[in-house]
């Protein structure tokens, strides 16, 4: 069985946050998302019914509600100390950075979210903060690539932001091609009937 670091839950922001009690080191798995595995329309109409968000996107229409323990408990920061990691064999909360005994742990919702119905006002206090978190793709692009680089990225908005570049470099090729071709007609310009060879 895997051995998690020791957590606690701990009042924050006016309710429950979730705390390292011990040291951990970056890419430490820190514990299992546990909860119940809906689809879009579950969440879509708990939104519409005005719930309360307590759903993590693990996939493309996939969500998990709450478990009841401390993963539930986990708040947002815009400059988050852990991310959540989606696996085959389940959904983890990993250390980003190296974490201090008694530091809340935080992750960046944000990041998960792909027209998501919720949306909330965000007072993590940052310097960075966003003021109001929704979908991946509002996410500055300095701290997508911070997370980029760390791995931090779950598959279903990774595919996402390979498909994008991929559009982005066969638009760019286009370009270039069309510059290539009008460099050509400019020198065949060049060597036009003005021009004039010895
Ligand atoms: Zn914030």
């Amino acid at each position: 069985m895997a051995r998690y670091p020791r957590t606690e839950v701990r009042s924050s922001c006016g309710g429950h946050g979730v705390f390292a009690a011990q040291p951990v080191a970056a890419r430490t798995r820190i514990l299992r998302f546990g909860g119940e595995v809906l689809d879009a329309p579950a969440i879509d109409a708990a939104a519409r019914a005005g719930a309360h968000d307590d759903y993590l996107q693990i996939g493309d229409g996939l969500y998990l509600g709450r478990s009841g323990g401390a993963d539930d408990l986990i708040n947002h920061a815009c400059e988050p100390n852990t991310y959540v990691r989606v696996t085959t064999r389940g959904v983890f909360l990993v250390a980003l950075e190296d974490i201090a005994e008694g530091t809340e742990l935080r992750f960046d919702y944000g990041v998960t979210q792909v027209a998501f119905p919720f949306r909330f006002r965000c007072l993590c206090g940052a310097a960075s903060c966003r003021g109001e978190i929704g979908n991946y793709d509002e996410i500055p692009a300095a701290v997508m690539a911070r997370y980029r680089a760390a791995g931090a990225i779950p598959p279903h908005v990774a595919a996402r932001l390979l498909a994008r570049a991929g559009r982005r470099a066969r638009r760019s090729a286009a370009r270039a091609a069309q510059e290539h071709d009008a460099e050509i007609v400019g020198l065949a310009g060049l060597a036009g009937p003005g021009v004039q060879h010895a």
